[in-house]
């Protein structure tokens, strides 16, 4: 059913190698026409075709659609019908506004509250909060603005996902951040006495996480397999230049301090690219809670370990092409900030590692009712 699962851990990992190609093709494909092209839906609300954008386009698509997924598994008809066509045309634009100043990891903690109300007549919530990291945030129609609406901070029932107009009056940006040297889209914003009516509401009430649980397994592999993808390039790129390069008149590869490094991550890249594989084929053949309870652990390590690699990769091309390297000439830099924030943002490292451990300590997963028996 989930065939595209290994299609993408395949063709991320190994077809797609060079990042720079990468994103100018994200970039291409970022046009409203080149979206309509590739997704030639009938009108507003026929969804079809959309499942065939998970399978055939994800690879370039990956960025772009957790939103429109979420949609197709959790909004209601009329929530499909409003944003899904819009959003592949490029007139709706979301944020995912699950982060707060206060709390990231701990999702289950966040304060932004929606409390009941009634606006001329209507029934609905009034929501106030602050979310920080907002991607997209300058373009955004639309801010999912993730609430608790019932229960205790930590629990994970009582979150509740709401569609907020992102003029709405009320919602303001507060700042953009600037990450690693450079600006970006991703904002700080504050959510103030905002009504919206229940048709707003996103997904099962006082369970909205699992929105986010529901694509998260499908998204840290598809970021493990591109960060394969890209640590590929950056040894080969590297084996490339240390035969080419001859400072003292000899070939840089000649020296075992530029071999070494680059057989380590070569090794490494070998072994990520079966586990990924295995990974991705396994998944294909499972249905999500299937995932969650049998292989959940095993899409974090590749997820940890590929991020990681490739960053470590970015780094030792750099090292190995010296000045050069580390300039815009060579797009290692860019491949290093890119990735890095793959270490922190679908789930940090070492949360992935404490999924790693739940796992192995028996707290979740297989191991869990024979460990209940000890
Ligand atoms: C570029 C970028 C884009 C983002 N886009 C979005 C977005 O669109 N929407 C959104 O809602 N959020 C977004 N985020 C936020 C991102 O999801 C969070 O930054 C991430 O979940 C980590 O949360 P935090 O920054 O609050 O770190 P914290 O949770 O405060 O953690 C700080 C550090 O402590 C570690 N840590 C936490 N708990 C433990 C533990 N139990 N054991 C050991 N170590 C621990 C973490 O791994 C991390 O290294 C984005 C972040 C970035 C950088």
């Amino acid at each position: 059913m989930r065939f595209y699962i290994t299609i993408m851990a395949l063709l991320l990992s190994s077809v797609v190698a060079s990042p720079i190609a990468r994103v100018n093709n994200r970039d291409r494909l970022e046009s409203e026409a080149a979206i309509k092209k590739r997704f030639p839906m009938k009108g507003p609300g026929d969804g079809a075709g959309v499942a065939g954008i998970t399978g055939r386009e994800w690879i370039e698509l990956s960025f772009k659609l957790h939103d429109i997924c979420a949609c197709l598994g959790f909004g209601s008809e009329e929530q499909k019908k409003q944003l899904i066509w819009r959003r592949l045309e490029g007139t709706v634009r979301m944020t995912f506004g699950l982060m707060e100043p206060s709390h990231g990891s701990d999702a289950t903690f966040i304060k932004t509250k929606a409390t009941r109300a009634v606006k001329d007549g209507v029934e609905g919530w009034t929501i106030n909060g602050m979310k920080m990291w907002q991607s997209n945030q300058h373009k955004a129609t639309h801010c999912i603005v993730f609430a608790r609406t019932s229960g205790n901070p930590g629990n994970a029932i009582g979150i509740t996902a709401f569609f907020v107009p992102a003029k709405a009056e009320g919602v303001k940006v507060l700042s953009y951040e600037w990450t690693f040297n450079m600006p970006t889209d991703l904002a700080t914003v504050s959510f103030t006495n905002i009504f919206v009516p229940d048709s707003a509401i996103f997904g099962p009430i006082n369970n909205g996480l699992a929105i986010a649980q529901s694509f998260v397994h499908e998204n840290r592999i598809r970021q493990a397999a591109s960060s394969l993808g890209a640590t590929v390039f950056c040894i080969t790129e590297s084996v490339k230049y240390a035969r080419q390069r001859k400072p003292f008149g000899e070939e840089l590869a000649k020296n075992q301090a530029i071999q070494f490094p680059l057989v380590e991550l070569a090794m490494q890249a070998e072994m990520l690219r079966l586990l990924i594989r295995k990974t991705a084929w396994e998944m294909d053949r499972m249905e999500q809670k299937e995932v969650e309870r049998n292989i959940s652990d095993k899409v974090s390590m590749c997820n940890y370990w590929a991020n990681r690699l490739c960053t470590q990769a970015a780094d030792r091309a750099i090292q190995v092409h010296g000045g050069i390297g580390y300039s815009r000439h060579k797009p290692f830099e860019h491949i290093y900030r890119h990735h890095r924030r793959y270490r922190i943002t679908e789930d940090s490292e070492e949360i992935q590692m404490r999924k790693v451990a739940a796992y192995l300590f028996g707290y979740i997963g297989l191991k869990k009712e024979a460990f209940s028996k000890l």
